[in-house]
């Protein structure tokens, strides 16, 4: 663990999934990744993958004070796309890895996660119309 790291805020929505405080239909877990069916899908497949530890607020924290652990964050997203059948799914291979950060992006847990996103063509991103 590092010095910005703790193992578990007890106010934190992902701490208490990790602590197994609050279910979550988990579909990958190793020793510094949990990785579960997000509770509100915005595609077929929509999947959290998170770092147990707690103390990044977002990737750009994660990537300034532990590059390590961000990279493999990356490869674990890329694994669960591929346990999750995405890159080769028959009717539209592909998927999309997604952090948002902070407000405009919409960001509400303050603990960094990957989302993994797939299943059905996505299409395109950016400002909401308006
Ligand atoms: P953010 O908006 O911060 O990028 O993503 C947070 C995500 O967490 C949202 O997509 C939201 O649906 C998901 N989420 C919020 N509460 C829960 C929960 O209790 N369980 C699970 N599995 N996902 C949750
Ligand atoms: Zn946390």
């Amino acid at each position: 663990m590092t010095s910005t790291e703790t193992a578990y805020d007890e106010s934190c929505l992902f701490c208490r999934i990790v602590a197994g405080q609050i279910p979550a239909t988990v579909v990958r877990d190793n020793a510094d990744f949990l990785a579960f069916r997000d509770i509100n899908p915005q595609a077929p497949t929509h999947v959290l993958v998170i770092p147990k530890a707690h103390g990044y607020r977002d990737v750009g924290e994660l990537a300034a004070k532990n590059p390590e652990l961000a990279g493999r964050l990356l490869a674990e997203g890329a694994e669960v796309a591929r346990q999750e059948g995405l890159p080769d799914f028959a009717d539209i291979p592909g998927y999309r890895l997604v952090f948002n950060t902070d407000d405009a992006a919409g960001q509400t847990v303050y603990h960094v996660h990957l989302h993994v996103l797939g299943g059905d063509a996505l299409g395109h991103f950016g400002s909401a119309p308006h």
